[in-house]
C-alpha cells in the first residue's frame, strides 16, 4: 500500500524506543517532509525490527544509534549507525547470508539464529530497495537500504 516513509518510520521506532535498554540512545534524523513509498507495512516494520534490534544488541554500554533518512533523486536511503564492536571488512558482505554470523563466540553468547539480515535482504530486495554495510572494526557499524519513491507521474496515473 501507499504508505508516508517519514510518519511510518516515526511510529515503528517509537515502538521499539519503549522496549530499549535505557543505556542506549536514539538519535533520529529524519526530513518532516512527506514521502510516499510502495510497501507492505508488516514486512518493512520486520526489516526495520531486525537492523534496528542488532544495532541495539551489538552496541556498547551508554551507545548511540542514529537512524536516519536521505531523499536522493527518486529513492530513499535508509541508514541505522551504530557505535558497536563493528565487523571486519572481509566479512561484511557474508552478514546477509542465512545463518552467518560474524563472531562464533560472541554471538552464542548473544543468542539468535544469523538468520535476521538474510531475511531482511530478501524483504528489502522484494521492495525493489539495495541493503549494504559499512563498518570500521571497534568503531561502528551502519546498515543503509533504499527504498523508491511513488513518483508524482506515476501517482497522478493511478
Ligand atoms: P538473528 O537476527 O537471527 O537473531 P543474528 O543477529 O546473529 O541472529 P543477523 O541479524 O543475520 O543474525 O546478523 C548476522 C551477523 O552479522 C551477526 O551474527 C553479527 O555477527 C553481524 N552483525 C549484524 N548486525 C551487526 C551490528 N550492528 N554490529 C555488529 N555486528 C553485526
Ligand atoms: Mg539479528
Amino acid at each position: 500500500e501507499q504508505v508516508d516513509f517519514i510518519s511510518f518510520f516515526h511510529q515503528v521506532i517509537d515502538r521499539l524506543e519503549m522496549n530499549k535498554p535505557e543505556h542506549i540512545t536514539f538519535i533520529r534524523e529524519i526530513p518532516k517532509n512527506k514521502y510516499i513509498v510502495w510497501i507492505d507495512k508488516d514486512k518493512m516494520t520486520q526489516v526495520l525490527d531486525n537492523i534496528i534490534s542488532n544495532a541495539v544488541k551489538y552496541s556498547p554500554e551508554g551507545g548511540i544509534i542514529r537512524l536516519k533518512v536521505e531523499k536522493k533523486r527518486n529513492f530513499l536511503v535508509i541508514s541505522v549507525q551504530d557505535q558497536g564492536i563493528g565487523i571486519a571488512y572481509d566479512k561484511l558482505e557474508k552478514i546477509f547470508e542465512r545463518f552467518y554470523r560474524a563472531d562464533k563466540a560472541r554471538s552464542r553468547k548473544l543468542g539468535g539464529t544469523g538468520l535476521g539480515l538474510a531475511i531482511t535482504k530478501e524483504l528489502v530486495e522484494a521492495h525493489h530497495g539495495k541493503i549494504w554495510a559499512r563498518s570500521k572494526e571497534g568503531k561502528g557499524t551502519t546498515i543503509l537500504f533504499t527504498l523508491p519513491l511513488i513518483s508524482r507521474k506515476r501517482r497522478e496515473t493511478r
